[in-house]
């Protein structure tokens, strides 16, 4: 409700700036008929010799009220004053006071001198116009038409009397009031819609970005989960080779660079003795403490299949031999139990580490049947260690 609320503000803030627009036309209109009256002043048609005596100061009159209109544009919208929650009862006021004061002034003018009537009386048909465009109900300056209006009769009646020409002035002036009320009544309609289709659709907007963000971070869920071993969380497979395919694709120049495959040993005795379940805990085991290392030393690790792990390391510099000791030990400190191991009571991984300097993805998929077969000759040569190559790939080079 309460965002209701602040869209419907801000599409009265919309249409009071489009007003704004339509008010400058306004004022342009103001001059144009001002122009005309001086015209007609010079054209002698409408004006007696006492009038045309006056002309001099209507144009500095007509002047002045018009640069008071230019004035009040400029400071609400030349000078960005923009219109916010907090201002937008201050500009209805600004644009109200400038009406009263316009519609006071040229009263105080029509008493002085009768014979403006006529200005008087185009003024209070422009500010009704006024009115209707800027959406301002005509409740609201009604009082002040009202007080405004008498003397501009009376100076009418002063003047020239109830006669065809003063008929001819003022028949347009109240024919504007019920023309005024319908094209008003019509807009309030046409903005009051507007605005509830706005609003409707908003919320539709708004339901489908939230929907759309939804489905973004499921998408973004569903690839994570893609991507990774449902029992070990470790990346899997597919991941590792993202990875490769990464690494094949930012290789510029030749790169430093070691992949180690990991393997549990005699996994297949405890899964037998102690049964799947306490195997997957080995497993879970076994990633988590891989995966600790691995971000340890800044390297990516994924379960390979099965009891085999993989890891591949960009940063030569601090990955070497001594990560292997390392990955053996801390296997070793789990202490988890495997009575029919053939080389402890305890669980325990046999590595085989490649390490060479690649140039091209054939290079570094060749690393990783090299890091394959270095497991197997660590299996060979008893388990529970480790053995490295080195990838010569100079002359591909
Ligand atoms: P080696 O020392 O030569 O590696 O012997 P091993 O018994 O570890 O090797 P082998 O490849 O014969 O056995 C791997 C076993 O791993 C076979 C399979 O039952 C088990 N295994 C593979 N995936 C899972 C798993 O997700 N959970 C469990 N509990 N066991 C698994
Ligand atoms: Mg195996
Ligand atoms: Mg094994």
């Amino acid at each position: 409700m309460e965002n209701q609320d602040k869209l419907a503000l801000s599409i009265q803030i919309e249409m009071l700036q489009f007003n704004l627009m339509r008010m400058r036309t306004v004022a342009w209109t103001m001059m144009y008929v001002t122009a005309i009256i001086i015209i007609i002043h010079y054209g002698e048609v409408f004006f007696t010799k006492t009038e045309r005596a006056m002309v001099p100061a209507y144009i500095g009159i007509h002047t002045i009220l018009f640069y008071i209109d230019l004035a009040v544009l400029l400071f609400v919208k030349e000078k960005r004053i923009k219109v916010t929650t907090l201002n937008l009862r201050k500009y209805e006021s600004i644009l109200l006071t400038y009406i009263y004061t316009i519609l006071l002034l040229i009263t105080v003018i029509t008493v002085m001198d009768v014979y403006f009537f006529k200005h008087a009386a185009l003024y209070e048909v422009l500010f009704l116009l006024i009115c209707i465009v800027f959406s301002i109900p005509f409740l609201k300056i009604f009082w002040i038409m009202l007080i405004t209006v008498l003397p501009i009769l009376i100076s009418a009646y002063l003047s020239v009397g109830i006669s065809g020409e003063s008929i001819k002035i003022f028949l347009p002036m109240f024919l504007i009031i019920p023309i005024g009320l319908i094209i008003q009544r019509h807009i309030f309609k046409a903005q009051r819609q507007f605005t509830k289709q706005h609003i409707l659709l908003q919320e539709e907007m708004t339901k489908s970005k939230n929907l759309s963000k939804l489905l973004a971070e499921k998408n973004n869920e569903l690839s994570e989960q893609v991507l990774r071993d449902t029992l070990t969380n470790l990346p899997n497979r597919r991941a590792f080779n993202n990875k490769l395919t990464q690494i094949g694709q930012q290789l510029s120049k030749p790169k430093s660079l070691f992949v180690m495959m990991i393997d549990i040993d005699f996994f297949k005795n405890l899964n037998d003795y102690y049964g799947h379940i306490q195997g997957d805990e080995a497993l879970i085991k076994v990633s988590a403490l891989l995966d600790e290392i691995t971000e340890k030393y800044n390297a990516f690790a994924a379960r390979w299949g099965g009891e085999e792990f993989v890891i591949v390391s960009q940063h030569a510099a601090k990955f070497s031999e001594h990560v292997c000791e390392e990955i053996l030990e801390e296997v070793r400190n789990l202490n988890i139990r495997h009575e029919r191991s053939k080389v402890a009571n305890i669980v325990t991984v046999s590595i085989g580490m490649c390490h060479a300097k690649i140039s091209n993805s054939e290079q570094l998929k060749a690393c990783c049947v090299l890091a394959d077969q270095a497991l197997y000759t660590a299996k060979q040569n008893g388990r529970n260690n480790f053995f490295s190559k080195n990838g010569n790939f100079d002359k591909d080079i």
